[in-house]
């Protein structure tokens, strides 16, 4: 399917092309056409990647009438994907006249006020925009389409009572469209409260990402890391249960003449955003990171991510592996278990209905 069967204006198909997307993504080619002609919720189950993110804002540019001050919003669970949806926004909406509000925490109130008196989309987090409402600085009574972006990570951050008395403070005739990499049972409790009925869609779990796995005795698991980073076109991430474990792992890397970087809770911000900028320019291409350190790496092109110990739970790996193999793009995921993990390894297989195979070193 090519995006110009998708009855998008020229307008867009322009932006689109501008962008150097040639062919809609799979979670883009089933929800574009929901949103744009049916009257239906929508609860859609894609991870980062998938370009879940233009699959709501394309037809919301569409949708929102220049003229009718705030008809969207759009929630997220962290300020960097507040930055990232609005910035995909705004280079999707070619020269329709729309007016994106970015409201997060972090930063002066007095500027959001401002842009929210002629805000068209807002694009938040929970807790500013809250401080917003009941500031009487944002009137929701005319949004006609509310965005809950990443919801099981809104749960996760134990944001999910906020977006509820969000829910509440708008419009009743919203439609509601929910996007969330996995579906726990309160995420679903919550459509259920709010949606009535909706479509349910689910992204297909992406085929360019390659899994398998390495079986090793506990005392050769860095060894079979180091087989594995040997490949000199290696650009990827490699996690660790704790933030301790990314600093002693990345520090034996660069003993034996690996540029690997860690990123990990000890750093302040700004050493933070020095190791993510040195690994966007692939100055350092290999960066040891904890699960909830991930969570700000928005990088597209990795082509592997190697998990040097297993996650928590199955959600962690589908989350974990996401960071590979995204905007149509190729990637590996490789877990590195020894024996007595093994168990471990077939229950996320099974709970996230993956095919992880085993590699064989060569
Ligand atoms: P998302 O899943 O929304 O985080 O999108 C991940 C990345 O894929 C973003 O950088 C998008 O700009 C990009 N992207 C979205 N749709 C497409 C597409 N149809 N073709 C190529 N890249 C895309």
């Amino acid at each position: 399917m090519n995006f110009n069967e998708l009855n998008l204006s020229d307008n867009i198909l322009n932006a689109i092309r501008n962008k150097g997307f040639e062919k809609p993504t799979d979670i883009q080619m089933k929800v574009i056409p929901l949103f744009l002609n049916d009257e239906y919720n929508i609860v859609a189950q894609a991870r980062t990647g998938s370009g879940k993110t233009a699959s709501f804002a394309i037809p919301l540019i569409e949708l929102v009438n220049e003229n009718n001050g705030i008809e969207a919003i759009i929630l997220t669970p962290t300020r960097e994907l507040a930055i990232q949806v609005a910035d995909e926004i705004e280079s999707l909406k070619g020269n329709k006249n729309l007016k994106i509000a970015k409201i997060y925490g972090g930063k002066a109130i007095y500027p959001q006020i401002k842009a929210l008196k002629n805000a068209n989309i807002v694009v938040g987090t929970p807790g500013r925009i809250l401080d917003h409402i009941n500031r009487g600085t944002l009137n929701l009574k005319n949004v006609k389409y509310f965005i809950l972006d990443e919801a099981d990570e809104m749960l996760n951050m134990g944001f999910i009572k906020d977006v509820e008395k969000i829910l509440n403070a708008c419009n009743k005739d919203k439609r509601i469209l929910l996007f969330s990499a996995t579906m726990p049972r309160e995420i679903l409790n919550l459509a259920k409260k709010y949606m009535g009925d909706y479509s349910f869609i689910k992204a297909k779990i992406n085929a360019n990402i390659e899994q398998s796995y390495v079986e090793v005795n506990e005392n050769e698991r860095f060894e079979a890391l180091c087989r594995l980073l040997k490949n000199k076109e290696f650009y990827g991430l490699v996690f660790c249960k704790t933030k301790r474990d990314t600093k002693e792992l990345a520090s034996m890397l660069r003993d034996i003449g690996f540029k690997a970087g860690a990123i990990h809770g000890d750093l302040s911000q700004s050493q933070r955003e020095k190791v993510i900028r040195l690994f966007k320019q692939k100055k350092i291409r290999i960066l040891i990171a904890t699960d909830v350190m991930s969570r700000g790496i928005d990088v597209n092109d990795l082509n592997c991510v190697i998990n040097y110990h297993l996650p928590q739970n199955p959600e962690s790996y589908m989350h974990r592996i996401g960071r590979t193999g995204r905007a149509g793009k190729k990637g590996k995921a490789i877990s590195i278990i020894n024996r007595r993990e093994y168990k471990k390894l077939r229950y996320i297989e099974r709970a996230m209905k993956l095919k992880i195979k085993k590699l064989k070193f060569g």
